[in-house]
């Protein structure tokens, strides 16, 4: 006998963006077919209880790099694990490399080798001879551009000319430009400085990157942007001192989105401190002050996005710090830790929870209501997560590809118990269920801009 649903998720409570209901909902395929109360069991293949239990829109992390310990695949797995069903990745076009030439590398890698639907972000390392490429870029569904104001010795850095040249075609184009906002040559020089002084380098590492230069690249990126009238994102604020400049530019009316990351409302230099090159991220764990200004505009709405940065390394406690390169895993703890820390310490409440972590990117990168909600017609991608589940964070029960995590030992109360992908069970109780090869690559759009 065909059923009427293939998956009924029963006695849970539904949270949204906007609010959190008593309610069951109904799977057909890859759809929400159905939200309302008492679904009946026997109309399913197949029920899950969920009572005590929240059910939210998966997580959709637009900040992940998986260029590293873990590829596209591996990225998905660790993500999946975490309660992400969707991931935006940036595609590394470096130096000397073609950005159309390596965004269809990535849809390639994703769509053989992820366990979730996936979107990209041009990332262009070297825009004097990538820009041009940019409006093709739209062709391919990719509307969304990261450039560096730092990283100068790396030679990653954008200057402020080419930047306004990017941001002006991406706007012309209709799409959205993003940035690290942190004053490379000024941090180069400060470090170079401190070099030169002989100082412990993990000692000055806040000192070598203060606050400071990140609101300033944050201003000009504001700046530039108001002239060219193109969208931006801000990845990763850490600092205080730069909230101010965006929230100036908000209350003008400007369209700038801002995105934190859970390292930067969970910890501070002490970490760094304590566990050195595995603690070495850009832009730095920054003091208390910031961790702590963060929530609040969190909390006033001036803060749209939560996402990972996701960058494993094979990194040792052991390892010269100065050598050692930035990044960490995020992606599995992401959910976990942000909840225990926002929810439980009564800093925000679930819907918000979910503004940050779906709602928000969703709408942000066009995948709204398709993604990010729950709702009929929506996708049936799904997270069920159980607010009692007290657990400790081990890296030997983690999924990433980096040998450790900055969490090891962490208590939390909260885990998500099943990661559910267009109606299909990929996690369930921390075991695998699902398979690689059904990833479809979503195309981004920008609705506001120019
Ligand atoms: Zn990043």
């Amino acid at each position: 006998m065909i059923k009427r649903y293939d998956l009924v998720i029963r006695g849970g409570l539904i949270v949204t963006g906007s609010k959190i209901q008593k309610a069951d909902v109904g799977i057909k395929g890859e759809k929400i077919v159905a939200v309302k109360p008492d679904l009946l069991e026997k109309e399913a293949s197949r029920a899950i209880n969920a009572s005590g239990k929240y059910v939210m829109p998966g997580v959709i992390d637009v900040h992940v790099h998986p260029v590293y310990e873990n590829d596209m695949g591996g990225l998905s797995l660790t993500a999946a694990h975490g309660g992400t069903t969707t991931l935006i990745h940036f595609a590394y076009a470096k130096p000397g490399m073609k950005l159309i030439d390596t965004i269809k590398s990535y849809q390639e890698e994703g769509l053989r080798k992820s366990y979730l639907d996936f979107g990209i972000h041009g990332t262009l390392f070297d825009p004097a001879s990538q820009i041009e490429e940019i409006p093709k870029a739209f062709d391919l569904g990719i509307s969304s551009f990261k450039m560096f104001m730092t990283y100068a010795k790396l030679k990653w850095m954008t200057d402020d000319y080419h930047l306004t040249a990017a941001m002006d075609l991406i706007a012309e184009c209709g799409g959205l430009t993003m940035v690290h906002a942190e004053n490379g040559l000024v941090t180069d020089y400060l470090e170079d400085r401190s070099l030169r002084r002989g100082e412990d380098q993990k000692k000055v590492f806040l000192k070598t990157r203060p606050d400071l230069l990140e609101a300033e690249a944050i201003f000009r990126a504001l700046t530039i942007a108001a002239i060219t009238r193109c969208p931006l994102y801000i990845v990763h604020l850490s600092t205080a001192k730069g909230i101010f400049p965006v929230q100036q530019a908000k209350g003008e009316g400007q369209i700038v989105y801002v995105e934190t990351c859970p390292q930067y409302l969970t910890m501070t230099d002490a970490k760094l401190q304590k566990l050195g090159p595995l603690a070495k991220i850009g832009p730095p764990l920054r003091t208390e002050k910031d961790r702590l200004a963060l929530w609040k505009a969190i909390q006033k709405g001036i803060i749209d996005v939560v996402a990972s940065d996701h960058a494993p390394k094979a990194k040792k406690i052991e390892d010269p710090f100065f050598e050692a390169p930035y990044g960490s895993p995020q992606s599995e703890t992401m959910l976990t830790v942000t909840y225990d820390e926002g929810v439980n310490k009564k800093k925000i409440k679930p819907s918000k929870l979910v503004q940050l972590f779906s709602e928000n990117p969703a709408k942000i990168f066009g995948l709204y209501p398709k993604k990010g909600v729950i709702q009929k017609g929506s996708d049936a991608d799904l997270v069920i997560f159980d607010p009692k589940y007290a657990h400790t964070i081990r890296h030997e029960n983690q999924h990433s590809g980096a040998p450790y995590t900055l969490y090891e030992g962490r208590r939390c109360v909260g885990k998500p118990v099943f990661t559910i992908q267009r109606g299909k069970i990929l996690v369930e109780d921390g075991e695998l269920m699902g398979k690689t090869g059904g990833a479809k690559f979503l195309s981004t759009k920008i609705t506001k801009g120019r």
